[in-house]
């Protein structure tokens, strides 16, 4: 904490940053410029999460990897979160008759990813940045207009419309990004997205009586199953929170508790008993497959240099290979060291950054849809070779 304190006060700055989206990117973007010395205020359509209520057994969970830890290493929050999360060491792979093997994520034990609550990780990453006494955050306050090239957002907030100028806005709004969308009418931005044909559904697998954990806890499950497949991560409480990924049309076989139950015997017996037939029925009819979005483009700054998009607004990945939030974490970690660089030039900084960062995106974009294939099918097909090859043995 006070270290932070100190790298701010040495550096106070007079201009002014915008953020829309405080996410988890856009919080962890604030942490950074405000410890640059920025004057910094956050925009956010949601109210305060840290005020809402907290419904048990109902996180849902993200895997940390290296490279967000580094990020939250960098504004000194890294402790704080991991003090939080469960270490994963490897996927479990439940096959159909119920056999469960594991394959590590390494050799060492310092190799694994992490667990996190996201609602958490967003509360930290808010309180981090409001510590610092540069940063604004501005809740239930929707951005409906951007103006790139002259940094001017409009504001709504309690039914009222206000212009403000910034001298740097940064777009951390997330896949939908206004920012991006306004930024394309003056910049020649290349740009693609993908709706794949797989939706996902949130379910929660409870905590076996108090805190205790209904299956090994430091792995990351997985019951692939070729077209699709169902992923558990640990929570704190003792639950898992599964996600079922999904082709839509599969999805829409499954109308009544007969479908459902009939699809779980055939397809994941062992998670039914787990998670319990009416905490199943439950979460798997509270609402519908939600869709996956891949979203690329090309730069991720303006032509005015005085906007640039971070996160999932620049680059909406498929969640396979467990990295949009890492990767957007990434991102920050990145544009702070160019800013070192180049002494807080920011037009020398944007440029190198969009050289640089869109193919990489690009790349873990591409990554994580070949991921899908692995998680869902060649983990099987791994293990298949793997034990015809114990077989001849
Ligand atoms: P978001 O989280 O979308 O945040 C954008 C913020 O902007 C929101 O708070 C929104 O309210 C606000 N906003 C939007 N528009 C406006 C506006 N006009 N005005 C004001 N505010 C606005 N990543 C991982 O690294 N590990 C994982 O294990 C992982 N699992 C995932 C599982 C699933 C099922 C999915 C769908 C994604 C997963 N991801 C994972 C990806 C991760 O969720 C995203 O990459 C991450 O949330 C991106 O953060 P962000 O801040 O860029 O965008």
């Amino acid at each position: 904490g006070g270290w932070l304190i100190v790298r701010s006060a040495l550096k106070m700055k007079t201009e002014r940053i915008a953020i829309v989206g405080g996410g988890l990117v856009g919080s962890l973007e604030a942490c950074f410029m405000a410890q640059r010395g920025y004057q910094v205020d956050i925009f956010e359509i949601r109210g305060d999460i840290r005020d809402a209520e907290i419904v048990r057994g109902r996180s849902i969970n993200m895997a940390l990897s290296t490279r967000g830890r580094a990020a939250l290493k960098k504004v000194g929050l890294e402790q704080e979160v991991m003090s939080e999360g469960i270490p994963m060491y490897a996927r479990m792979i439940h096959d159909l008759d119920g056999k469960c093997r594991p394959i590590p994520y390494g050799t060492e034990k310092t190799q694994y990813i992490m667990s996190i609550d996201r609602r958490r990780l967003n509360e930290i990453l808010l309180t981090g940045a409001e510590k610092q006494k540069n940063v604004n955050i501005f809740f239930d306050c929707k951005i409906i207009k951007c103006d790139a090239e002259t940094g001017t957002i409009t504001t709504l907030k309690d039914g009222i419309e206000e212009d403000r100028q910034y001298d740097i806005i940064i777009g951390c709004d997330g896949a939908y990004s206004l920012v991006r969308r306004q930024m394309m009418r003056s910049t020649k931005m290349d740009y693609s997205q993908v709706y794949i044909s797989h939706g996902y559904k949130e379910l929660i697998m409870p905590a076996k009586g108090h805190n205790t954990f209904p299956m090994p806890k430091n792995y990351l499950h997985i019951w692939a199953r070729n077209t699709f497949m169902l992923i558990g991560l640990p929570n704190p409480d003792g639950s898992f929170t599964m996600t079922m990924f999904m082709p839509f049309d599969i999805f829409e076989t499954i109308q009544t508790e007969n479908d459902l139950k009939n699809f779980f015997q055939d397809k994941f017996p062992d998670a039914l008993d787990l998670i319990g037939w009416k905490d199943l029925c439950n979460s798997f009819f509270s609402g519908p497959a939600l869709p996956l979005i891949s979203v690329k483009c090309t730069p991720h700054h303006s032509k005015s240099n005085k906007t640039i998009i971070l996160g999932d607004a620049s680059h909406a990945i498929v969640p396979f290979y467990g990295q949009g939030m890492n990767c957007g974490f990434e991102d920050c970690t990145i544009l702070d060291s160019l800013l070192d660089k180049y002494n807080d030039n920011f037009v020398k900084a944007f440029a190198e950054y969009s050289q640089n960062r869109c193919k990489d995106t690009h790349a873990i974009a591409d990554l994580s849809m070949l991921n899908y294939i692995e998680m869902r099918a060649s983990v099987n097909s791994y293990l298949f070779l793997l034990r015809k090859q114990v077989d001849k043995i």
